[in-house]
């Protein structure tokens, strides 16, 4: 499609009045990485890139424009694109921030408050960093079920199975399925010598250099899974603990993992009573007027590996159709 001018002739289409929400997680490049490598969004250069492509093309919104948007009290004439970043990954500061200033656009990045200046893996990197690093050719695991896996030909589709029997279950003990993924693997808790979250220094640094920030909880549970007043726990405690560091209001919130059972209603009410003004989810769509549940703004996901005519063509038909295509 690139070749044949198809990205370059979506772009001059007429634009929805819409809102495309795109989701990134990690910039830098997966090579070297400790963790899952399906979390990289781009790297720097490409990053760069696009940020550049977007602003030539489309009218880049703030987190106040937004939720104006979704509210109902502004419009865009061209499609708005709102660049996210979800949990905090130092590499958000080190490379999405100054690219995100030089080029005059703002970022939102969503925060998992209690990774603030962690050097700990997450439990998806966790499970990525024992599959991958695992002198074992064969794995089986006894818990939730007997269950074999043959890690010699292709690792990351087995971390996407464990994965999401990880996300799957109310009724899973999460902390024993790890335990579980570290006997079969023969591998434990892995603490990487490097920082790999953003601290508190370069978080103020950013809200004060004009970049948006939102939470994304504080411990990244998946919400649903939640009683009702553990999951207002969870949000009221991320809100305070950034409104008291930054002295700013936070308003916004990024569900942990997206997914539509991810959260349901008892999390929207929760998110209302506590003062969030706006929650995105990542499951893909874009947002019209009038038409956008502030508690349900879609995201869709960008990645490493889709290459920038995917990427362009993804944004483009989101712009004329109002939804990806791809
Ligand atoms: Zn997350």
């Amino acid at each position: 499609m690139a070749a044949t001018g198809t990205v370059r002739m979506l772009e001059k289409f007429p634009q929805r009045n819409c809102l495309v929400v795109l989701n990134y997680h990690r910039i830098g490049s997966t090579s070297n990485t400790a963790g899952d490598p399906n979390l990289y969004s781009a790297t720097p250069k490409d990053f760069e890139e696009q940020v550049r492509w977007l602003k030539w093309n489309y009218h880049i919104s703030s987190l106040d424009e937004a939720i104006a948007f979704v509210e109902g009290k502004e419009t865009f004439r061209r499609t708005g694109i709102l660049l996210t970043f979800d949990d905090g990954y130092k590499d958000n500061y080190d490379y999405a921030f100054p690219i995100l200033q030089r080029n005059k656009a703002q970022g939102t990045f969503f925060i998992c408050t209690s990774y603030i200046g962690s050097s700990q893996l997450p439990w998806w990197d966790q499970i990525a960093y024992m599959l991958k690093n695992s002198k074992k050719a064969q794995i089986a695991l006894n818990y939730p079920e007997r269950l074999s896996f043959d890690l010699s030909s292709d690792w990351l589709q087995v971390l996407d199975h464990l994965l999401a029997i990880y996300k799957s279950g109310h009724e899973l003990d999460k902390d024993k399925f790890l335990r579980e993924i570290a006997i079969a693997t023969g591998l434990g808790d892995h603490r990487p010598n490097q920082r790999i979250f953003i601290d508190k220094d370069e978080l103020k640094e950013m809200s004060e250099s004009g970049m948006a920030i939102g939470s994304h909880t504080h411990s990244h549970p998946l919400l649903s899974h939640l009683s009702q007043d553990d999951q207002l726990e969870e949000v009221v405690c991320s809100k305070r603990m950034l409104e008291e560091h930054l002295g700013i209001d936070i308003q916004s919130l990024a569900y942990p993992v997206g997914s539509p059972d991810s959260f349901d209603g008892r999390t929207q009410e929760v998110l209302c009573k506590a003062g969030y003004r706006i929650a995105f989810s990542f499951y893909g769509g874009s947002n019209v007027v009038g038409r956008t549940n502030p508690y349900d703004v879609r995201r869709h996901h960008v990645g490493i590996r889709d290459g920038e005519a995917l990427f362009r063509v993804r944004t483009s038909t989101a712009a004329v159709i109002g939804s990806p295509l791809f």
